[in-house]
């Protein structure tokens, strides 16, 4: 299958303007031609992309897409009485097949938002591996010690769990520690042993919150999350740390030293009250900064242009210096940073690329004067936006429609059934 996108405006945050005219040819699952000049050839589909944007899926390295179903649970709580007195119990409800229909739900949410590869962390494998399998989605899915009665011991358990995520193209797997609160010493070192014979990266929310950095230090003789967790080495391999939201010098040097990626939340960090994450600092020592929407229970969308107004806007007002965190940085952390720390050849239109790429329709007056499109995308831009949404080479979604081998008023309709069910 060969497929022509002609007409383009094509991001590309490398070159000084970061967007230039040309055209894209996308051969099977690959990005093979990017140029200036339409590439003469049989073409199986041409797509005149009219002078819109073409640019790379965007790439949402912290979700826990079932949580679709809690959408709207308890808002204007805090994080404790939200997360122990109403998601827990609510998902404590869910059956394999729920959590199989909460994936599609966040899928289709995904897709009409742009976004094209998550990092997912959630119960339950067998059900979400088998829904993003069927959608053709790209991610990289956690397993890792649960809260729940689950009969076997840990290891068994993080064993069990890892084989039923087989990699391929579009699947990956990572280790996912929920949280230092959620899981006592023991089992985060038998994570550590795991992975490192394994060969398997590893994944945790971290300094989400004062409480949780308060209470690791008096329970662990003044150390802070990131100083408990690099004492039990966890960050000898590779690893991707959710929200970092309160951080002093000395942590922010020991993610830095052991090359530790940071997936910043927002909305779910303003929605939650937790605070605002110090992004500028982690740029100043040079942290892999990523994008993540985390569930939809706590933010309440899956909206990476939300998010990266939010990382832009708030970066700035946190240290009260406008000229922080450009437009162009945040496009960076929503796409190639996130491809990075995930460890996918996604993220960027150029050739060698798998095709995960998205037609952004900027012909509406909030695009106009049609300049500084880049501040556009990040400032003014919104996810309805995009019109169309392709991955390793496959349109899921266009123009409103889907094509991930399920009908959406299908997913609706059971999404509706399991949220009367559990909220009963
Ligand atoms: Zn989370």
């Amino acid at each position: 299958m060969k497929i022509l996108f002609k007409n383009a405006k094509i991001l590309d945050l490398d070159s000084k303007e970061g967007i230039f005219k040309g055209n894209v040819v996308v051969e099977d699952d690959t990005i093979i031609n990017v140029s200036q000049q339409i590439k003469e050839d049989n073409y199986d589909k041409v797509i005149d992309v009219n002078g819109n944007i073409l640019m790379p899926g965007f790439v949402d390295t912290h979700c826990h897409s079932p949580m679709t179903i809690l959408r709207g649970i308890k808002d204007d709580a805090p994080l404790d009485e939200w997360l122990f007195n109403n998601v827990i119990p609510c998902e404590n409800k869910l059956t394999s097949e729920d959590i199989y229909w909460g994936e599609k739900l966040a899928v289709l949410e995904y897709l009409s938002a742009g976004i094209t590869c998550i990092e997912e962390g959630y119960f339950d494998n067998e059900a979400i591996y088998r829904a993003l399998k069927e959608c053709n989605f790209r991610a990289r899915i956690g397993f890792g010690p649960t809260t729940r009665d689950v009969g076997v011991d840990n290891l068994t358990y993080l064993k069990n769990e890892s084989e039923i995520i087989k990699e391929t193209d579009l699947i990956k797997k990572v280790c996912f520690v929920h949280s230092i609160y959620t899981t006592n010493e023991e089992q985060i070192s038998q994570c550590v042993d795991f992975t490192a014979k394994n060969n398997i990266p590893r994944s945790i929310h971290l300094s989400e919150t004062l409480k949780e950095v308060g209470d690791c230090t008096v329970k662990n003789n003044q150390k802070t999350p990131p100083m408990y967790l690099e004492d039990l080495g966890f960050f000898d391999r590779q690893t991707l740390c959710y929200h970092c939201v309160h951080m002093d010098k000395d942590d922010l040097q020991i993610l830095s030293d052991y090359n530790v990626s940071v997936s910043t939340c927002p909305s779910s960090n303003i929605k939650l009250a937790s605070g605002i994450a110090p992004i500028y600092a982690m740029q100043n020592k040079g942290i892999n900064i990523t994008i993540g929407t985390d569930g939809v229970a706590s933010n309440n969308s899956l909206d990476m242009f939300k998010e990266m107004f939010l990382v832009a806007t708030l970066s700035k007002v946190n240290i009260y210096d406008a000229s922080v965190v450009s437009a162009r940085d945040v496009l960076k952390m929503a796409t190639i940073n996130g491809a990075k720390a995930l460890g996918f050849n996604v993220g960027e239109i150029k050739v060698g690329k798998k095709a995960d790429i998205i037609l952004v329709d900027i012909n509406k007056p909030h695009y106009y004067p049609q300049t500084n499109l880049l501040s556009h995308l990040v400032y003014a831009g919104k996810s309805s936006d995009v019109y169309l949404t392709m991955v390793n080479g496959k349109i899921l979604y266009e123009n409103g429609e889907f094509f991930i081998g399920e009908d959406k008023e299908t997913i609706y309709k059971k999404v509706n059934e399991i949220r009367e069910r559990i909220t009963k």
